[in-house]
């Protein structure tokens, strides 16, 4: 029996090949003799409907991508963060959550969630800090897009703290000070609906934020 999503993904790749590659033979022959500059890990949700190629129109190379279920700090995370920033000198690190997160639902009303996805351990083992925020919410609101967004964002910075400590115990392994000093983690929150980038400004010693990417730029 065909398979018609394999097809329509195999239909996909020749117009991909006929269309982008052939295009850019010359820029994909060097992604091999000449590697192109990789300068950022990017830990994001697992969620199909989150690209990080898409929203930063990155090229293949531009960056180390995790992908994980409400983007949730993993030992995969921290093997990329170190290969990010040992072989390519790598001195920012990403992670972005987004709106309408089913991970992060599942910190909010785990009762809605089936037993049989494994999110909930996943989710314990991962997120306390948004798991904690959760008790503070009145049982009544927890099913409102306002206490989802806040779950989302506390979830976020908890894992920008995991990938700084990472960060931190490799920059000691490695007796190399600069690591830690140079290497920026920041948290960012991607909005699905509206495209809206909210950045977690708490690298500058001011009262840490969350700001629209634009005033972050200006
Ligand atoms: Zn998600």
């Amino acid at each position: 029996m065909v398979n018609q999503t394999l097809l329509k993904r195999l239909e996909k790749y020749q117009q991909f090949h006929q269309e982008i590659y052939l295009c850019k033979k010359d820029q994909h022959e060097k992604l091999v003799k000449n590697p192109p500059i990789t300068d950022a890990v990017i830990l994001t949700c697992s969620d199909p409907r989150v690209l990080p190629s898409l929203t930063f129109l990155s090229e293949p190379g531009d960056e180390f991508v995790d992908q994980t279920l409400g983007n949730i700090f993993t030992e995969n995370t921290a093997i990329a963060i170190r290969t990010g920033i040992m072989l390519k000198d790598v001195r920012l690190v990403l992670v972005m959550g987004h709106s309408d997160c089913y991970a992060m639902r599942c910190c909010l009303t785990p009762e809605r969630v089936d037993p049989i996805l494994g999110l909930h351990s996943h989710i314990a083992w991962g997120a306390e800090r948004a798991l904690k925020k959760v008790q503070g919410i009145n049982p009544c609101d927890r099913h409102k897009k306002r206490a989802l967004k806040t779950i989302t964002q506390e979830n976020i910075i908890d894992q920008v703290l995991k990938a700084r400590d990472c960060i931190q115990q490799l920059s000691r392994t490695a007796k190399r000070p600069e690591i830690a000093q140079d290497t920026l983690v920041v948290g960012l929150y991607y909005d699905l609906e509206t495209g809206a980038l909210l950045v977690y400004r708490d690298w500058t010693g001011r009262k840490p934020q969350w700001l629209n990417a634009d005033r972050v730029l200006g």
